[in-house]
């Protein structure tokens, strides 16, 4: 039987061929280390329990499909979470909730996209963005996100992939896997564009309360209040519950008469009759409640030190750098190409794996077009973390492809 031809032009390598080698080394017997996965609730960074009591009490009242943009009482917490961040317009009915952010980008990709239409993609990515425009049909264009500026958005380049067929752009911030907090700047500049250009405006926020060191994460809605926006966030990240596959979008920006995509969207979302009921249940409880991520991410907390511990490590290897992240979960680091001499940075994570039982994730499989970073997880104990980079030193000191 013959998948869809539409699918082939897909990628989703970060759960790919490395992943598969690594489920048959461990069916093979062999332990693997992974920090290839932004999952907390396995690293001992649990769910706090008053979200899981929430789901516990509503169980049983939970049995029956829900509206199909998800319950209101969790949809007035996702309106007035957005309304404290500066987005005033947000109401109940501008919220939509999903089985994850991942529903929602498919679901909010597909109410836009025809054949062709372009897309601005970062680059690198969070890479189910792009596979999730070439699903719809549509072209990915990546914009550069420029390393020796922090990863920040290059908008330069970001205006010059703008055609005609471009439909939309893509803000992930804070970002994965760059770890970058766009500045204010750079954020109005990216919000500019797409107004001059009439472009609807995605922007994953998920992890928006994850940041270190101070810094600052600006909501795009707020800042452009009069931009078609969609603005997306969820229970992964923040609040620990990945498994519960729990997230929502809000709507703002759209002028009263411009309704069409807006129907679209509520199509789509009528035709899965609703995300998981019991999960919802968890939302009001998690965005009102006390945020119990304030204390891993600040010093001394769970994050802020591995993320520490495991950057000072990092760079420590010989030709390896790396922008010190000051949001989310990930380390993106370079391997200097006059050290490293890496042709194919897949097969690398794979030998990676095979020699040291380590698995982490390869930098093309971010949407980058050069093989020469790889991402790491910091959400494991430090001496878990201590024990992956020396393996990663170790492997990285005689390895020539
Ligand atoms: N967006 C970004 C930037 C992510 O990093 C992830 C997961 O890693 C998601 C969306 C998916 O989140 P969810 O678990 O809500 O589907």
């Amino acid at each position: 039987m013959k998948q869809a031809q539409r699918l082939k032009a897909v990628r989703y390598d970060i759960r790919g061929p490395v992943l598969r080698r690594a489920q048959e080394l461990e069916d093979a017997g062999h332990q693997i280390l992974k920090l290839n996965l932004g999952n907390p609730a396995p690293w001992g960074l649990a769910t706090p329990d008053p979200i899981v009591a929430d789901v516990v009490h509503n169980l049983a009242a939970a049995q029956g499909y829900s509206d199909a943009r998800g319950i209101y009482s969790a949809r007035v917490a996702v309106a007035q979470y957005y309304q404290t961040q500066g987005v005033t317009s947000v109401r109940p009915e501008d919220v939509m909730l999903g089985n994850g952010v991942s529903e929602l980008i498919v679901m909010a990709l597909q109410a836009l996209l025809d054949t062709g239409d372009e897309v601005l993609v970062p680059s690198p990515d969070y890479p189910l963005w792009t596979g999730a425009v070439s699903l719809c049909g549509g072209r990915a264009v990546h914009y550069r996100c420029d390393e020796s500026a922090g990863w920040q958005p290059d908008l330069e380049h970001l205006a010059s992939r703008i055609t005609p067929a471009t439909r939309a752009m893509v803000i992930i911030n804070p970002n994965n896997p760059t770890g970058a907090v766009y500045s204010r700047e750079v954020l109005e500049g990216m919000l500019d564009l797409a107004r001059r250009h009439g472009l609807l405006v995605f922007t994953d926020e998920i992890y928006d309360r994850i940041v270190y060191d101070g810094a600052l994460h600006h909501t795009a809605a707020a800042l452009a209040p009069d931009v078609p926006m969609i603005s997306m966030g969820g229970l992964s990240k923040t609040y620990r519950a990945a498994g519960f596959r729990s997230g929502w979008l809000a709507i703002s920006g759209f002028s009263g008469r411009d309704t069409d995509y807006l129907e679209g969207l509520q199509l789509l979302a009528n035709m899965r009759l609703c995300p998981n009921v019991p999960a919802q249940h968890a939302i009001q409880t998690a965005l009102g409640g006390y945020q119990s991520i304030n204390a891993l991410i600040r010093p001394g907390g769970r994050l802020y030190e591995q993320r520490n511990h495991a950057w000072e490590r990092l760079v420590a290897i010989p030709g390896v750098d790396c922008v010190k992240p000051e949001g989310a979960l990930y380390l993106f680091a370079r391997l200097d190409p006059t050290v490293h001499k890496i042709h194919d940075d897949e097969r690398m994570i794979i030998d990676l794996l095979e020699e040291q039982h380590l698995l982490l994730s390869h930098g093309t499989g971010f949407n980058i077009d050069t093989p020469d970073h790889l991402r790491v997880v910091f959400l494991a104990p430090v001496d878990v973390l201590d024990d992956a980079i020396s393996r990663l030193g170790t492997f990285l000191a005689d390895y020539r492809q």
